[in-house]
């Protein structure tokens, strides 16, 4: 009998609904291919268009539907020119990881060919970065102080969030290893040396540590890691971090790998998890069929790996990592690529590539 998952689905702003369309149509034809699993997509509203018309950014009954939802893709949210009074921006998506406590931000760096980077590695790369994703620096968001004369905002690290997100870093670590992905190492990203928080968070790591014996652990300051990104990630397998550090390394793994738009996410929590691409809603070229839908695609490929491994149905991981290969597929060819990754191709000619690298034999 095929499973049937719900997957709540968030358009969101700017280039949200064009790289959608296209990540739920590849979807659908997978699963019309299965008979393992089927989805059934229902789209849901928040955003700072929502709230532009509303007044409304993240509805009570769009909550509800994300709580309810096996999954939930998201494509990205925000418009600068759409604020609060307190100048801050909108961002549901910040709100959902404290909603649906998603702990872990899985942001994978993978380099196959050395055309889309930068830094021309003569080495495949391949490691995921796990940012805490509910306190941290962040905690402070919303409830920092401003006076006339300064400003503080407080970074807090918690046992309990730590303690899951550690058991998470090394579970992930035993899988990669398992799947030949890696060599079964984590490295916990801090600054220890300068801060109490830090040595919490590393004394709480070392714990966790202790119950893996068959996997590695290791540490590293944020500083020298982000060194080490760029002068040899090959050496790395998990990374594991706080907040606010893995929101600047996650950028900075993306721009390894040429850029946000090859960049996807997860947020993940015991019960919930959201997939969405790490780069924002790009209103400078929304609406021109320029957005590059690879890191969407990726990012509901993770989806369908996640609810594979979570409910044991085979073949939902296996059409998860056809799916991302496919991408990786077209990397090569500049007709298959989108602009800011230095191709030719539109949103909609870009996402054929990956369909017909998905479903046609004979594509090359
Ligand atoms: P951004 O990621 O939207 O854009 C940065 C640059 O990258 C822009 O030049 C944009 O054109 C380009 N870019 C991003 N995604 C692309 C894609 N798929 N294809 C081609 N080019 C792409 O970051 P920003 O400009 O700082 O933010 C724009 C809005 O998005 C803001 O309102 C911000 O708050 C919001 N935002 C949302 C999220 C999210 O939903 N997770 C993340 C970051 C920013």
């Amino acid at each position: 009998m095929s499973a049937q998952f719900s997957v709540a689905v968030f358009n969101g702003d700017g280039i949200g609904p064009e790289i959608m369309a296209p990540t739920i149509r590849l979807l659908e034809k997978l699963q019309r291919q299965s008979n393992d699993y089927s989805l059934e997509f229902s789209d849901v509203c928040a955003g700072a268009q929502l709230y532009a018309d509303t007044g409304s950014a993240f509805p009570d009954e769009s909550k509800l539907a994300a709580k309810q939802a096996d999954a939930i893709l998201l494509s990205a949210m925000g418009l600068p020119s759409v604020r609060y009074a307190d100048g801050t921006e909108i961002s549901p998506q910040l709100d959902l990881r404290i909603e649906l406590d998603l702990f872990a931000g899985v942001r994978p760096v993978r380099i196959q060919s050395d055309e889309q980077t930068p830094l021309k590695f003569k080495q495949a790369v391949d490691f995921v970065l796990i940012r805490e994703s509910t306190e941290g620096l962040f905690h402070s968001r919303g409830i920092g102080n401003v006076t006339a004369d300064e400003a503080t905002e407080t970074l807090k690290i918690t046992r309990k969030t730590s303690e899951k997100l550690f058991k998470f870093a090394f579970e992930l670590a035993g899988t990669r290893m398992k799947n030949q992905q890696g060599p079964g190492r984590v490295t916990c990203v801090d600054k220890a040396n300068v801060f109490r928080s830090f040595a919490f968070f590393r004394e709480l790591f070392d714990k966790e540590a202790q119950g893996h014996s068959g996997i590695h652990s290791d540490h590293a300051y944020v500083d020298a890691t982000a060194l080490w990104m760029v002068e040899k990630p090959w050496v790395f397998d998990v990374l594991v971090t706080e907040n606010m550090f893995g929101d600047i390394l996650s950028d900075l793994g993306a721009g390894l790998m040429g850029g946000l738009g090859l960049a996807p996410s997860a947020d993940i929590g015991e019960q919930h998890a959201v997939f969405q691409p790490c780069h924002g809603s790009a209103p400078d070229i929304a609406g021109q069929n320029k957005a590059n839908p690879f890191a969407m695609i990726l990012s509901a490929a993770m989806m369908l790996e996640w609810l594979g491994q979570r409910n044991n149905i085979a073949s939902m991981v296996i059409d998860g990592k056809r799916l991302s290969d496919a991408v990786y597929a077209c990397l090569s060819d500049n007709n298959k690529i989108t602009a800011d990754i230095g191709g030719v191709a539109t949103t909609l000619g870009a996402s054929s590539a990956v369909d017909a690298a998905l479903f046609d034999d004979h594509y090359e």
